[in-house]
Formats: C-alpha cells, sequence, structure tokens
C-alpha cells in the first residue's frame, strides 16, 4: 500500500514536472502524429512474456523493458531477454524522451549487492547467455551509482560461466573514478547513448552534456582497451541528415564500436512529441552512411534500441 502511495505521488509529481515544462513548446509541436505502419508490432501476451513477469516481480527486479514502454517488449520477453534496471527505480534526472519516474531515489548502495545477486539469479533462471544492465540514474550518490554496477557484474561474472555483460551505464557526470569502479568489475560492453544531436540537447537531454558523454566513452577505451564501447541514439526528434552524419564521425573518432539508432517514439502526451517518423528508406541511408565508416558493428532500423539483439550485435562485432 506504502508503495502504491509512493508510486502514485511519484508518477503525479512527474507528470506534473512534465506538463510545466511542456509549457515551453510551440503549440503546433504538441500534435501526436499516428503511429506509421513499418512501426506497429503486434504486442501479445504469450506464456514465457507472462514467465518472465511473474520471475520479475517474484526477484523484486526492475527492467527498463517495462519501464520505458519499449515497442519490443512482447518479441524479446518471448525469447527471454530483458535489460535489467538496476538502483532502483527513480531516476534523479528528467530526460524529457524516458518515461521513467523521476524523483528522489529511494534504494540505499547497502542493497546494491543484493540486488547483483538477484539479476545473477534471475539470469541464471532465464539461461541467460549475453545480459544487458542498465540503471537509473543516481546523481544522489558519490559515485553515480557505479558500485552498484560493479556489484552486478561481479555477481554475474562469478555465477555464470561464459557469460557476456553489457553495460548501459549513465554518465557519472563525467567522473572518471566511478568509470574506473565500472571498469575494474570487467564488463564485455561499455554503452553510453548520446541519445540525440547537439543542438538537440537542451530540449531532449537536459542536464547532460554532448562532449561529457563522447569524453566517456573514449576514457573507457583509454583505462581498458579490451573492453567493446557503444552508443546509440533516436532518430524522429528534429535533427538534421548532416548534423547525424556529424555525431557519427564524432561517435568514431571518440572511439566508439558500436553504434545502434531507431526511432523515437512518445511514451505518452506528457513526453516529447515525435518531430518526424523516418520512413525505413531513410534509416537505409544513415545505415549505409555508418557503414562506410570504422564502426565494428551498425544496428540502423526503425525498431532498434540500443539493447534490442544486443548478444548478436556484439558477435558481429567480436568477429568482424
Ligand atoms: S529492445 Fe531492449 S529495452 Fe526493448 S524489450 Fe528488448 S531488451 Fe528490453
Amino acid at each position: 500500500m506504502e508503495a502504491l502511495g509512493r508510486l502514485v505521488y511519484c508518477k503525479t509529481f512527474y507528470h506534473l514536472i512534465q506538463i510545466s515544462s511542456f509549457k515551453n513548446l510551440k503549440v503546433s509541436e504538441i500534435k501526436n502524429k499516428p503511429l506509421p505502419s513499418w512501426l506497429k508490432k503486434p504486442s501479445r501476451g504469450s506464456s514465457e512474456t507472462h514467465e518472465l513477469k511473474k520471475l520479475l516481480r517474484k526477484s523484486k527486479l526492475n527492467t527498463v523493458c517495462e519501464e520505458a514502454r519499449c515497442p519490443n517488449i512482447s518479441e524479446c520477453f518471448q525469447r527471454g531477454t530483458a535489460t535489467f534496471m538496476i538502483l532502483g527505480d527513480i531516476c534523479t534526472r528528467g530526460c524529457r524522451f524516458c518515461s521513467v519516474i523521476t524523483g528522489k531515489p529511494l534504494m540505499p548502495s547497502t542493497d546494491f549487492a543484493a540486488e547483483g545477486m538477484r539479476v545473477a539469479e534471475a539470469a541464471i533462471s532465464l539461461g541467460l547467455k549475453h545480459v544487458v544492465v542498465t540503471s537509473v540514474a543516481r546523481d544522489d550518490l558519490k559515485d553515480g551509482g557505479a558500485s552498484g554496477f560493479y556489484e552486478t557484474i561481479k555477481a554475474l561474472r562469478n555465477n555464470i560461466k561464459d557469460i557476456t555483460i553489457e553495460v548501459l551505464i549513465p554518465d557519472f557526470r563525467g567522473s572518471t573514478e566511478a568509470l574506473q569502479i565500472v571498469v575494474d568489475a570487467g564488463p564485455d560492453v561499455i554503452n553510453h547513448n548520446l541519445e540525440t544531436v547537439p543542438s538537440l540537447y537542451r530540449k531532449v537531454r537536459p542536464g547532460s552534456s554532448y562532449i561529457r558523454s563522447l569524453e566517456l566513452l573514449q576514457k573507457v577505451k583509454e583505462l581498458d582497451k579490451n573492453i567493446t564501447t557503444k552508443t546509440g541514439i533516436m532518430l524522429g526528434l528534429g535533427e538534421t541528415e548532416s548534423e547525424v552524419k556529424e555525431l557519427m564521425n564524432d561517435a568514431v573518432g571518440y572511439k566508439v564500436e558500436i553504434f545502434t539508432a531507431g526511432q523515437y517514439m512518445q511514451p505518452s502526451l506528457e513526453h516529447l512529441p515525435v518531430f518526424k517518423y523516418l520512413p525505413p528508406e531513410e534509416f537505409k541511408s544513415y545505415k549505409t552512411y555508418a557503414e562506410s565508416l570504422s564502426f565494428k558493428a551498425v544496428y540502423i532500423d526503425p525498431l532498434v534500441r540500443s539493447s534490442y539483439h544486443a548478444g548478436e550485435i556484439l558477435s558481429n562485432s567480436l568477429a568482424s
């Protein structure tokens, strides 16, 4: 009951923040565009989806798949894959595209090791060979939550033979010390999403910095050249073609090895509206351009999310 009350409070509080910041948009921007056919995906329930949800509830685990209302959730859950979201379910940032609750986090850092073990146990139950772990932003903590990643990576590594581990990290406000903690745990992939082109940062990712994110990715390679670096963006927020190409060139220059891009989809009316649904041909054209650069693997398609088919993409990048 208490938890429900907290959730209702946080969601309401979050929506109030979102609605008030929405006033900065022009009325023409707020129009909700109908979803084109190529983005419609049947969301069929299945016994696999049901079992996975049951396991997540029982283990008190969160997934970004559910929190971010990912369009691929039925497909991924039916395949027994999910992206675990650690460090609680309340985020200290208020990115305008994201439906994770914003507020004051409740999970203390003393609970991180136990959460890491629960992720490892869930991964064992699901028979996962590649695990993706992300988190809410924890700007309230001195290490930005890096020790939570450390605990989870170690729990997975110590309990599952031959597992590959991908972490999708926040920017830790550019802290090399925090990044070092994650690197020391030895993940196979460190992903940090640039999300959009620099000209849209204030509107889409307030409180974050394009250059700081690029530098974080480059620092990963400086700290451990064996860790694969990965980034991703959303398209359809109002970026231009030349800005996207410039971003891809920047990513290569800052030592990013895997690049992903997919269509931005508005999670609710309180979130940033879609500026444009790019037709599949435009995605193909960006893919061709990205493949002409020196990335090891590229995954660009309307429904791609940074953790979509993550295991296969890592294998492709290692084979190249
Ligand atoms: S694409 Fe990623 S976030 Fe979406 S359902 Fe699949 S694993 Fe979850």
